[in-house]
């Protein structure tokens, strides 16, 4: 977790009032309502309050979104721009993302709930470097020849698919769409963007932002909207050649079978996860250990995809370890979000905090032993806020143990050999990231090897970087965000065979 930012306007809530958020769709470069007229009421977790109302966007919008993404891609309005173009509007396009750096954070933190000096610490710039990486690829990569010998010539080209439906979630609502909008547009293709209807603000302002800086219209269009409604047409659109998802395993496998039961379009899944973070009795450090594993739980309030939410750790080193990550945990009671010092913001709306509630009452039923928090905090300021929680003594049966929870709710257990350990760490449905701490080489080898997962960190734990890629195995996902690997999704393979002869 980085510290709080120094924030040069020390006066967030007054800013925060004087913003009037924009809630409209963005469809072939213009603002427009919803062609219902239908808009829903944005609030924020920070007090419950209605930020805003935006379009609420349907099946008729997504039909005439998809229309206006067709046409641009054929038109080669940005896909035939030489790529040297496309970079500068790219790079452009980062840098607006950084000019815009504050309103954009208040917009996140407003929206999501998430702490002030967060979204300006990690969210702004992790943004603006996604779509900085990969507008920089663009004149970058090149495609193959293939060794055929000499009577022939074959080529190994990559085409854009051409129209791509990007849903993304609210737990990082700027970074998850610059995930997708990167390398979708870098690819050339033309993209029609849902983002979660408990976070739709910043969505339309990139938009904003990307016609500010060069992208023609058409090429980027934003719809607000609800799931069943907007994302569901995206997702079953006999025109969209892709849908790029990062959300809930339960949806995932809905986009699934809406591309199955439409026309075959390519679908990657950037799913939910249990991750396991393992302990050897040889860890290093206890300190560094339980620093970093409450960070991996309590960062960005559990709502974490990666959250190392199972820590499996050696029964010789458990005491001491909890004793120290609930010493971290208490200098993390959850704050005002708008505050530069709170590490702990709000969990994203209600019913997500009766989830989290939810799954502690179910934590004390089935008989985990609540060793830290439990309880919902800050009542009075209409927000929604769980302190950090921690949970000893889980069975991998319990609630608890299996389901992804996304809230700031730790669950322990402990082993006694490295083959439990590992037994206890793949013990689940998903597969997205684990941890592993150790100071033997050997073993962090082996156990690297035997985890199933998408990411294994040694001795750290959410390492991060663009040129790394991150995604599930099992139910966490399929295909990979970030890294030149990204292209997969956004992108056909094409064969050219030349005769010599
Ligand atoms: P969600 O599945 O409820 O929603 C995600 C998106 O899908 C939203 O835009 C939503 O409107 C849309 N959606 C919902 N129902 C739909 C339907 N029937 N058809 C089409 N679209 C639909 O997930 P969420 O609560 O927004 O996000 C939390 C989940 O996201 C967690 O499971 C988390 O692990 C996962 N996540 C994964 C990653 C990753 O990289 N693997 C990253 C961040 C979040």
């Amino acid at each position: 977790m980085p510290a709080p930012a120094d924030t040069e306007s020390p006066d967030w809530p007054a800013r925060a009032r004087a913003l009037v958020p924009r809630g409209r769709a963005i469809v072939d470069g213009l603002a427009v309502d919803a062609l219902s007229g239908q808009t829903f009421d944005d609030l924020s977790p920070v007090d419950g309050r209605v930020l805003t109302r935006v379009a609420a966007c349907d099946a008729a919008d997504v039909d005439r979104a998809v229309a206006v993404a067709r046409r641009t891609f054929e038109a080669g309005a940005w896909a035939a721009r030489p790529p040297r173009e496309r970079k500068r509007v790219l790079l452009a396009f980062a840098e607006g993302v950084l000019a815009a750096r504050e309103e954009l954070a208040l917009l996140e933190t407003l929206d999501v709930g998430k702490p002030i000096g967060d979204s300006l610490s990690v969210d702004v710039p992790a943004t603006a470097h996604c779509l900085q990486w990969f507008g920089e690829a663009i004149d970058k990569v090149y495609d193959e020849v293939a060794p055929t010998g000499r009577d022939a010539l074959a080529l190994v080209v990559r085409e854009p698919l051409g129209v791509v439906g990007a849903i993304v979630p609210w737990n990082f609502p700027m970074i998850m769409a610059a995930w997708k909008l990167g390398p979708a547009l870098a690819a050339g293709n033309s993209v029609v963007l849902k983002p979660s209807e408990k976070s739709p603000l910043t969505a339309l302002r990139l938009a904003e932002i990307a016609l500010e800086a060069g992208l023609p219209p058409g090429v980027l269009n934003v719809l607000p909207g609800f799931g069943p409604t907007a994302g569901q047409a995206l997702a079953a659109h006999p025109d969209v050649d892709g849908i790029a998802f990062t959300g809930s395993t339960a949806t995932g496998k809905r986009i699934l079978a809406l591309a199955a039961q439409s026309n075959l379009k390519r679908v990657s899944l950037e799913c939910g996860g249990k991750s396991p973070n393992v302990v050897m009795a040889d860890c290093p450090d206890l300190d560094r250990v339980a620093r970093a594993s409450a960070f991996a739980i309590f960062f960005n309030q559990g709502e974490m995809c990666s959250a190392g939410s199972r820590l499996i750790v050696h029964e010789s080193v458990k005491d001491a370890l909890l004793e120290r990550i609930a010493a971290v945990a208490r200098e993390l009671a959850p704050g005002d979000p708008l505050d530069p010092r709170t590490r702990l913001g709000a969990i994203v709306d209600e019913a997500q905090l009766t989830r989290v509630l939810g799954y502690i009452e179910a934590g004390r039923g089935e008989g985990a032993r609540l060793v830290l928090g439990g309880s919902r905090r800050r009542e009075e300021s209409g927000g929604f806020y769980v302190e950090p929680t921690v949970f000893d003594g889980v069975r991998a049966d319990m609630r608890i143990a299996r389901e992804e929870i996304f809230g700031p709710v730790l669950a322990v257990a402990t082993f006694r050999t490295e083959e439990e350990a590992v037994r206890l760490a793949n013990d689940s449905n998903y597969g997205l990231a684990a941890g592993v701490w150790t100071t033997q080489l050997a073993t962090a080898h082996r156990l690297a090897r035997a985890i199933r997962s998408g990411v294994v960190y040694v001795n750290c734990y959410d390492a991060d970087d663009i040129t790394v890629p991150f995604g599930g195995f099992r139910q966490s996902g399929i295909g990979r965000d970030k890294s030149l690997h990204a292209f997969d999704k956004f992108t056909e393979l094409k064969t050219v065979w030349i005769d010599l002869t």
